[in-house]
C-alpha cells in the first residue's frame, strides 16, 4: 500500500499553501465579524482554479482526480485561515457542480459549468426546509408538471450561500400522495434570476460565518423542463448517489484545519512559559497535543480512503458516513483541545484560536448529522432499524 502523493500533488500542496498564506487570511477575521463572503478572495480562489477542480476540462475546469482535489483541498484548510470562504467554496463544488457533472445533460453541462467553473457563478444546494432536515423524504417543497415547465412552489432554509448564489440545485417533490417515499423527489437546477425564486432571509450564526447563509422561497416558480436534474422521481436515488462527495471531499478542507492548529498548539507548548518552564513540558498539555495529531492521523486516513473510492468511480456510502463522522467529529474535539491549550488566548477573540472552535461547531450537524451518520453505518452493517 503506498500512502505517498505524486510529485504533481506535493507541487499543488505546496502551491495552495502559499497562495492562500499570501492571498486570503488578511480579510479573515473582517469576514468573520461582518459575515460576508470575502468577494475578493472568492475570485482570487476562482482565479486558481479552485471553483472548477472537479469540473472536466472539456467545461473550463482542471479535471483534477478525486485523491489530488482531497490533498488541494486540505492545503486550502492548512494555508486559509478564512474556514467560511473554504466552506463556501466547498458547497459550490461538492453540493452543487459535481452534480452537474455527474448528472446534467449535455446541454446543462454546456450552460452551467462553464460558470461555475471560473467562479463568476456561485452555486448552492437548496434540500433542507422548515419541516425536514434529517428526514429527506419529508420534504414538502412541490414541483407540477405544466407542458414544458415545473411549477415550483416551497421553501429551503439553512442554505449555505444563498445571499449569493447564482444557481440553486434543489429538490421537489413530484409524485403524488400515493407515491413510493423514495420516488417522491425530483431534482432541480435553478437559475436564481427566474422569476419566482427569492432569498427571503439571511440567517446570523456561530461560526462559519463569512459562508453566507439564507432561505429560499419558490413562489410559483417557473422552472423549464429542461433544468430537470436526471428522470423525475429519481431525485432520492441522485441525492443518495452523490451526498458521498458531500459528506467525503467536502471535509477534506478540514483536515488541512486540524494540522494547522496542531502546528499552533506545538509553538504555542514551546513558547508559553509558565512556573519557569514551557508548558508543553507537562504531561496534560504533551498528551493532549498527542490526542490531536492521532485524531488527525486516522481522520486523514478516513478521508483519503473515501477520496480513493470515488477515484475507482465506485460508490462509498460506507467510507464517505465513516470520513464525514469521523473528521467531524475530530475536528470538534481538536479544536476544544486548542482552546483549552491556549488558555484566555483561546478564549479571547483577538487570537483566532476561538474562532477555529465556532467554525468547527456546525461539521456534525450539516451534511446530516452525527447521528444520522451513525445510523447509516449501522444499517450498512445490517443492523435491523
Ligand atoms: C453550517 C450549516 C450549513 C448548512 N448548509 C446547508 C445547505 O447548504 N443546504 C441545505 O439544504 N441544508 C444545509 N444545512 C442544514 C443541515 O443539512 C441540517 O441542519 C441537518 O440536515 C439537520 O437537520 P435539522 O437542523 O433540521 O435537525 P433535525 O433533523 O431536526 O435534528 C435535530 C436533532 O435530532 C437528531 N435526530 C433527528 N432524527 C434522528 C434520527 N432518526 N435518529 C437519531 N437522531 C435523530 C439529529 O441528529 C439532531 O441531533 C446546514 C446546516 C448548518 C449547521
Amino acid at each position: 500500500m503506498d500512502f505517498s502523493i505524486t510529485a504533481e500533488q506535493a507541487a499543488l500542496r505546496r502551491s495552495v499553501i502559499r497562495f492562500a498564506r499570501t492571498e486570503l487570511n488578511d480579510a479573515a477575521a473582517e469576514s468573520d465579524r461582518l459575515a460576508r463572503l470575502d468577494r475578493e478572495s472568492w475570485k482570487k480562489c476562482a482565479g486558481l482554479g479552485i471553483t472548477g477542480w472537479p469540473v472536466p476540462t472539456a467545461y473550463g475546469g482542471s479535471g483534477f482526480d478525486p485523491v489530488t482535489i482531497a490533498v488541494g483541498l486540505e492545503a486550502l484548510g492548512y494555508g486559509c485561515r478564512d474556514n467560511g470562504l473554504v466552506f463556501a467554496l466547498n458547497n459550490h463544488l461538492w453540493a452543487c457542480a459535481v452534480y452537474l457533472v455527474e448528472h446534467g445533460t449535455e446541454d446543462q453541462k454546456q450552460r452551467f459549468l462553464p460558470g461555475l467553473a471560473d467562479g463568476s457563478l456561485i452555486g448552492a444546494h437548496a434540500l433542507t426546509e422548515p419541516g425536514s432536515g434529517s428526514d429527506v423524504l419529508g420534504m414538502r417543497t412541490a414541483a407540477v408538471r405544466e407542458g414544458d415547465e415545473y411549477v415550483l412552489h416551497g421553501t429551503k432554509t439553512f442554505i449555505s450561500n444563498a445571499p449569493v448564489a447564482d444557481v440553486f440545485l434543489t429538490f421537489a417533490r413530484t409524485g403524488g400522495p400515493d407515491a413510493p417515499a423514495a420516488a417522491a423527489l425530483t431534482a432541480f437546477v435553478v437559475s436564481r434570476d427566474l422569476p419566482g425564486v427569492s432569498v427571503s432571509r439571511s440567517w446570523d450564526k456561530a461560526g462559519l460565518r463569512s459562508t453566507e447563509m439564507g432561505q429560499v422561497e419558490f413562489e410559483g416558480c417557473r422552472v423549464p423542463a429542461s433544468c430537470l436534474l436526471g428522470a423525475e422521481g429519481n431525485g432520492f436515488n441522485l441525492f443518495t448517489s452523490s451526498i458521498d462527495w458531500e459528506r467525503s471531499l467536502l471535509f477534506a478542507s478540514q483536515i488541512g484545519v486540524m494540522d494547522r492548529v496542531l502546528d499552533d498548539c506545538v509553538a504555542h507548548a514551546r513558547d508559553r512559559v509558565q512556573f519557569g518552564r514551557p508548558i508543553g513540558v507537562n504531561q496534560a498539555v504533551r498528551h493532549r497535543i498527542a490526542d490531536m495529531k492521532v485524531r488527525l492521523e486516522l481522520a486523514r486516513l478516513a478521508l483519503y480512503k473515501a477520496a480513493w473510492r470515488k477515484r475507482e468511480g465506485q460508490l462509498a456510502p460506507l467510507d464517505s458516513a465513516i470520513a464525514k463522522l469521523a473528521i467531524s467529529e475530530s475536528h470538534l474535539s481538536s479544536m476544544l483541545d486548542a482552546v483549552q491549550l491556549h488558555g484566555a488566548r483561546g478564549y479571547l477573540a483577538e487570537f483566532g484560536v476561538e474562532r477555529e472552535l465556532r467554525d468547527a461547531l456546525g461539521g456534525t450537524i450539516y451534511g446530516g448529522t452525527s447521528e444520522i451518520q451513525r445510523d447509516i453505518v449501522a444499517s450498512l452493517l445490517g443492523v435491523p432499524s
